[in-house]
C-alpha cells in the first residue's frame, strides 16, 4: 500500500503523488480540495514523510527520526502554516516569513514542504503575497494548499496549483476504521459512519454519537412538517435556530437525507443510502415525494446552509425552508 495503509479511500490521489515523487516530478504547488475530515492534511503530511523518510523509498516508515519529527511538527524542512493562536486568519506577515524560510537551503538536503491548512483562511493580502511566491517558485520546495472548497481562494492562485480533489469517504471505509480504532460494534460503527457524511474527522468526533441520536428526532420533525402543512415548523425552527453549529449540522444532514431519498426513488438502491438505519422512515417520506420534489428540497437545504454560513437570520432561513417542505 502506498504511503500508509491507514489512508484508505484516497488511493487515486496518493497514487498520483507517489508516481510524481518516484519520477522526481513533484509539482511546486498543489491544492487539495474536499470536505473537512476526509484526510487531506494527513495525505499532505504523508507526502512530506515519504519525501524525507530515512528508512523507506517513496514511502515512509513512521518511526525514523524524520518521520517522528514531521509527526511532532518540528521537522525543519516541513512546515504547517495555519492561523496563529487567537487569530482568525493567516496573515501576510506569516506568508512573508515563509518566503524567507523557503529562500534558505533545506536542512536535510530534501525538498521543503509547506502545508497551508486551511488555505482559505489566508486573507487577501496573504494570498496576493503567496501568488508572487508561486510566480517564481523557490527551487526545491513543494507548497500544498488544503481547503474545503476552491471558493475562498484567488483564481490566479488556484491556476498555479495542481488540483487534487478529495471525495467524501465511502461509509464502508469509515465504518471499518471506527470498528478497528474505536472498538465499536459493527452496528455502532455503521451508524456513526452513516451520520458522518464521508468525513472521518466528523465520525471520530465524540459529538457524533449525540448527532446519531438527534437525527432520529430531526427525521420525525421533518415528517411532521411535511404532514401538518402548518404550525409544526415554528417550534422546530425555533429549537434548531438557537445554535449556529446545530443549525448547520441539521441542514447538512437534511441535504444528505434528501440525497438518500433521491437515490431510493431513482434506483431503489438501498446499499447507497447513508441513513440505512432509518430506512423505514426514509421510505415513508419518499412515498410522498416525486424525484423532482426531492431534488428541489435537496437544493433548498443546501441553499439554506449557505445562507446560514453567510449569517442570514437562522430562524427565518429555517422557516422558509420548512414552508417549502410542507408545500411539496
Ligand atoms: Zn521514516
Amino acid at each position: 500500500m502506498p504511503f500508509s495503509p491507514d489512508i484508505a479511500g484516497h488511493e487515486g490521489q496518493i497514487a498520483t503523488l507517489r508516481q510524481a515523487l518516484a519520477q522526481d516530478r513533484l509539482h511546486h504547488a498543489y491544492v487539495f480540495v474536499g470536505p473537512a475530515g476526509v484526510g487531506k492534511r494527513t495525505v499532505a503530511l504523508a507526502l512530506a514523510k515519504a519525501v524525507h523518510c530515512g528508512a523507506a523509498t517513496h514511502d515512509f516508515c513512521g518511526r525514523c527520526e524524520n518521520c517522528v519529527k514531521i509527526d511532532n511538527r518540528n521537522h525543519p524542512d516541513v512546515r504547517l502554516l495555519q492561523p496563529l493562536p487567537g487569530k482568525r486568519d493567516i496573515s501576510i506577515e506569516q506568508v512573508r516569513t515563509l518566503e524567507r524560510q523557503l529562500a534558505y537551503r533545506s536542512f536535510s538536503g530534501g525538498k521543503k514542504i509547506v502545508v497551508i491548512d486551511p488555505a482559505s483562511l489566508m486573507n487577501l493580502a496573504a494570498q496576493n503575497a503567496l501568488l508572487k511566491t508561486l510566480e517564481e517558485p523557490p527551487a526545491g520546495s513543494v507548497l500544498i494548499l488544503v481547503s474545503e472548497s476552491a471558493g475562498g481562494l484567488l483564481p490566479t492562485l488556484l491556476s498555479r496549483c495542481l488540483r487534487l480533489s478529495f471525495a467524501p469517504l465511502p461509509a464502508a471505509v469509515i465504518a471499518a476504521h471506527l470498528a478497528a480504532e474505536r472498538r465499536l460494534s459493527r452496528e455502532q460503527a455503521a451508524l456513526l459512519a452513516a451520520v458522518s457524511f464521508g468525513s472521518l474527522g466528523r465520525a471520530l468526533d465524540p459529538d457524533m454519537e449525540e448527532v446519531a441520536r438527534k437525527r432520529e428526532a430531526w427525521v420525525d420533525g421533518i415528517a411532521a412538517v411535511a404532514r401538518s402543512g402548518g404550525g409544526a415548523w415554528t417550534a422546530l425552527a425555533e429549537g434548531l435556530s438557537k445554535d449556529r453549529e446545530e443549525t448547520l449540522e441539521f441542514l447538512d444532514w437534511l441535504a444528505a437525507w434528501y440525497r438518500d431519498i433521491l437515490i431510493f426513488l431513482a434506483a431503489e438502491n438501498v446499499g447507497e443510502v447513508s441513513n440505512l438505519d432509518l430506512i423505514d422512515k426514509l421510505k415513508a417520506q419518499a412515498a410522498r415525494l416525486s424525484l423532482e420534489g426531492a431534488l428541489a428540497l435537496r437544493s433548498r437545504a443546501l441553499d439554506a446552509a449557505a445562507r446560514v454560513r453567510r449569517n442570514i437570520n437562522r430562524r427565518m432561513v429555517l422557516e422558509n425552508l420548512f414552508v417549502d417542505i410542507a408545500a411539496r
